[in-house]
C-alpha cells in the first residue's frame, strides 16, 4: 500500500522541506518536495514536523520493564515516546549469569517481527568503580569472560563502554574495535593523556558527557593550587573528534544547565546525543514532595537514594534540551535520530528520513509533543 504524509514540515538531513513523505512496504519512497501519486493513500499532517522516529542507544529499560529482563516490553514503553530504535544496555551492576540471560533475551526478542529493538550497549566491564554503574559485588572480569559475552552477543552489541584509566582497558578496547563495535569512554575519570591513547585505540563517543565523570587527580583536582583541574569531561569536549551522549532531565541534574548549554556550543549539534538511560523506578513518585528530586518525572534514584539513572523517554529528553538550550526542532532531530544512528552504524537503515531506510517517523508539534509514530510504515500509536 502507497501510503503519503503529506501537507507536512519534513525534517530532512539538509534542513526542514515543506512537503510530503511517501512510503511502501515498511520504506521510505520519497521525502520533501514530492507530489503524491493518486493512488497513494493520503494522511494530512495538518502542518505538523514529520521526522524520523528516535534512535537511543544507552537504555536500561522503560516502564516496569527492565531491559535485560523484558526487552520486548521496554522497546514497547519507548516506541509509545517516538523511539524506533532502541539498544538495551547491559551494565556492570548485574551479575555475569544476568548478562548472559539477557544477551539471550534480547536475541530472541530481536528475532520478532514488528520490534524496534536493535541491539545491544555493553556498558562495561571495564568501568572505573569510582563513578557508578557498578555494584559492591562487582565480579572480577578476565579476558575469558568478556570474549564469552561479545561471542554469545555476535552480531548485536553495537556499542560499548569502557573506563580507559582501568588496567587491562587497552587489550579490552583492541579487542572490542576488532569485533567493529562502537568504542565508548565513560564512568571514567581519564585525563586528557589518557584519552588520547583511548581515541588512538578507536573511542568515537563519550557517555553521559558531564555525568559519572571525575578527575584524574581526585579529590585533589582543586586542592593543590586553586585552579580546577582538567576533568574528563572537559578533556573530551575540547576534542574534536569525538560525539558526545548527553542525559538532558527535567531538572538539569544529571547535567547542569551551563554544562548543557556548553556542550551545545562547543560539541554543536551534529556531535550531540540524546541518550535517555532510562530504567524501571523502585518507588512512587508521588510519595514525596514538590521539591524532593524524586517527585520529578524522570529522574530515578536507587534504594540508597543516589541517582541511578532516569525514567526519561525520548520525546522528554527532545523537550528538556530545548528547555535548557532553545535548541530547535531541526537540531532536535539530529541529536535523537541522526547522530545517534551514525554513532552505532545504523544510519544506512534508519535515522533520517531518506529514500530506501525505514518508515520510522514522528509526527510532532514544536514542542516534541508527538501526535503519531510509525514503525516500518505502520502506524503504532
Ligand atoms: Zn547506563
Amino acid at each position: 500500500m502507497l501510503t503519503a504524509i503529506t501537507n507536512a514540515k519534513v525534517v530532512l538531513p539538509e534542513g526542514l522541506v515543506d512537503g510530503s513523505i511517501l512510503m511502501e512496504e515498511g520504506r521510505i519512497l520519497a521525502a520533501g518536495r514530492v507530489i503524491p501519486p493518486q493512488d497513494a493513500v493520503i494522511r494530512d499532517a495538518r502542518g505538523q514536523y514529520v521526522g524520523p522516529g528516535f534512535v537511543d542507544i544507552h537504555c536500561h529499560g522503560g516502564g516496569t520493564a527492565l531491559g535485560h529482563e523484558q526487552p520486548l516490553e521496554a522497546a514497547r514503553h519507548h516506541l509509545a515516546h517516538g523511539t524506533t530504535s532502541l539498544l538495551i544496555s547491559l551494565a556492570y551492576s548485574l551479575t555475569k549469569d544476568q548478562w548472559v540471560e539477557g544477551i539471550a533475551r534480547i536475541r530472541q526478542a530481536m528475532a520478532q517481527p514488528g520490534t524496534s529493538l536493535a541491539g545491544i550497549h555493553f556498558e562495561g566491564p571495564y568501568t572505573n568503580p569510582q563513578y557508578g554503574a557498578r555494584s559492591q559485588r562487582a565480579w572480577q572480569i578476565r579476558e575469558e569472560d568478556y570474549r564469552l559475552l561479545f561471542s554469545l552477543a555476535e552480531g548485536l552489541v553495537r556499542q560499548c563502554t569502557y573506563a580507559p584509566e582501568m588496567p587491562g582497558a587497552r587489550d579490552f578496547a583492541r579487542y572490542v574495535k576488532s569485533r567493529q563495535v562502537a568504542l565508548a569512554a565513560g564512568h571514567t575519570e581519564m585525563s586528557p593523556a589518557v584519552l588520547a591513547d583511548a581515541v588512538t585505540d578507536g573511542v568515537t563517543l563519550i557517555i553521559h558527557l558531564f555525568d559519572a565523570m571525575g578527575c584524574h587527580l581526585g579529590r585533589e583536582s582543586i586542592r593543590q593550587t586553586g585552579v580546577l583541574q582538567d576533568s574528563a569531561a572537559d578533556a573530551a569536549l575540547a576534542r574534536t573528534d569525538l560525539s558526545y551522549e548527553l542525559i538532558c532531565d527535567s531538572r538539569a541534574v544529571h547535567v547542569k544547565p551551563a554544562n548543557m548549554q556548553l556542550a551545545y556550543r562547543a560539541a554543536g549539534a551534529d556531535k550531540l546525543i540524546l541518550i535517555t538511560d532510562a530504567t524501571v523506578q523502585p518507588y512512587d513518585p508521588a510519595g514525596f514532595p514538590a521539591d524532593d528530586p524524586r517527585s520529578s518525572i524522570d529522574l530515578n534514584y536507587n534504594s540508597e537514594g543516589q541517582l541511578s539513572g532516569s525514567r526519561l523517554t525520548m520525546d522528554q529528553a527532545c523537550r528538556n534540551m530545548k528547555k535548557y538550550t532553545c535548541a530547535p526542532v531541526m537540531d532536535l532531530f539530529k541529536m535523537a535520530a541522526g547522530n545517534p544512528a551514525r554513532a552505532v552504524g545504523l544510519d544506512a537503515v534508519v535515522g533520517s528520513l531518506e529514500a530506501g531506510k525505514e518508515a520510522n517517523i514522528v509526527l510532532c508539534d514544536e514542542d516534541m509533543n508527538l501526535s503519531a509514530v510509525f514503525l516500518g510504515g505502520t502506524q503504532v500509536h
